[in-house]
């Protein structure tokens, strides 16, 4: 017995360091084949190009850094190599090309995709039982208390989007909170053809609304980008992604003036990509079991930052009550 953490996106990890900073055993289980949730990395394969093995960023394209607990973990993470400054600026499009550069917060970035960041915070939580290919099928409350897929435990931290964490477990509270879906679309190029860029903000378009190069992001001047479907645009392609590539490629084109078309392009769908909303209160938690939800959608919006801060918040309110309760302290 002991917490679970379910989801292993950074909510996730941030919930399980809290519990295992308070001495709570804890576990954590995803579904995916690797950790990192919505901070996604895909290593290339069978593309036919130079570029296989290379890995994408086909999440988060950046994260920033204002809380002062997350700069510091930030910087460790910079010492290490794992996470470095990446752009402080990017282009500005509309629909018929670059209109010029704006400034804004250092973005963060990766070198070996967004998914090393999460896989090195869980890493570092010594005595966390981790599992990864590991779907949770359903969280019940019983009169005997909290199962999990038909084993006991003391406490349940959903760290994932609100619809995804209703599907397991029916006391999730009913939030209104909308999400939007985005279709990430990378496309490898034999070459780069287009003028030194590391991401452009396109507005008004009603195709793509941002374009990552993710050579410049990832350090090494691939010839990859990375685009995102507008919203409304990927809403209407959930059910076959991959038909919106030439309306996705054409926009890339015709934003960055640029005529050939790329080597090879593929699409991944985030039916769950974003809140539209997001409520303050850092997280939920039910008033009488131990049971709670994590998220970007419980601190302020759909920002890893946010996602971090919130998984924090649920691990240590958790923690409170399993040490007061006397379930928690291992040491
Ligand atoms: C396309 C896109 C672009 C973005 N751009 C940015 C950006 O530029 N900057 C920024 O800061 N943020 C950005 N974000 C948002 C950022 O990625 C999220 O805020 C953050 O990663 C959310 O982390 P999380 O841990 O809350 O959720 P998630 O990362 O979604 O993690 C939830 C995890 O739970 C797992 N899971 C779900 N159900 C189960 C189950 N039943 N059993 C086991 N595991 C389960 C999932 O597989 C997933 O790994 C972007 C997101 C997307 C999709």
């Amino acid at each position: 017995m002991g917490a679970l953490v379910v989801g292993g996106g950074i909510a996730g990890a941030a919930c399980a360091a809290a519990l295992s900073d308070a001495g709570v055993p804890a576990a954590l289980r995803e579904r995916g084949h690797r950790l990192g949730g919505r901070m996604a990395s895909r290593t290339l394969r069978d593309t036919g190009t130079s570029f296989d093995g290379r890995v994408v960023d086909i999440g988060a394209s950046y994260f920033t850094a204002g809380d002062p607990d997350f700069v510091t973990l930030v910087e460790a993470l910079a010492a290490r190599g794992i996470v470095r400054p990446w752009a402080d600026g990017f282009h500005v499009a509309g629909p018929t090309g670059i209109e010029g550069v704006s400034g804004g917060a250092m973005r963060f970035a990766a070198p070996g995709g967004l998914r090393s960041v999460v896989e090195a915070m869980v890493g570092g939580i010594g005595g966390l039982d981790v599992a990864t290919d590991a779907l949770v099928g359903r969280v019940s409350l019983t009169p005997d208390g909290l199962i999990v897929d038909e084993a006991p435990v003391d406490a349940v931290a959903m760290c994932m989007p609100g619809p995804q964490a209703r599907r397991v477990c029916e006391a999730m509270p009913d939030d209104p909170i909308p999400w939007e879906p985005v279709i990430a679309v990378t496309c490898v190029f034999d070459r780069r053809h287009w003028i030194e860029l590391d991401g452009v903000f396109v507005n008004d378009d009603p195709v793509i609304t941002w374009i990552a190069d993710d050579g410049s992001r990832r350090g090494d001047d691939a010839p990859v980008l990375v685009a995102h479907v507008h919203p409304v645009l990927s809403a209407r392609h959930l059910d076959d992604p991959g038909s919106v590539i030439p309306a996705a490629v054409a926009a890339v084109q015709r934003v960055l003036g640029i005529a050939p078309y790329p080597e090879w392009v593929d699409v991944h769908r985030w039916s769950f990509a974003k809140p539209l909303a997001a409520a303050e209160a850092g997280h939920w938690l039910h008033d009488e079991v131990d049971l709670g939800l994590a998220g970007d959608a419980w601190s302020g919006g759909p920002r890893v930052e946010a996602a971090w801060l919130s998984g924090r918040s649920l691990g240590r309110a958790l923690a409170g009550r399993l040490v007061a309760s006397g379930h928690g302290a291992n040491r």
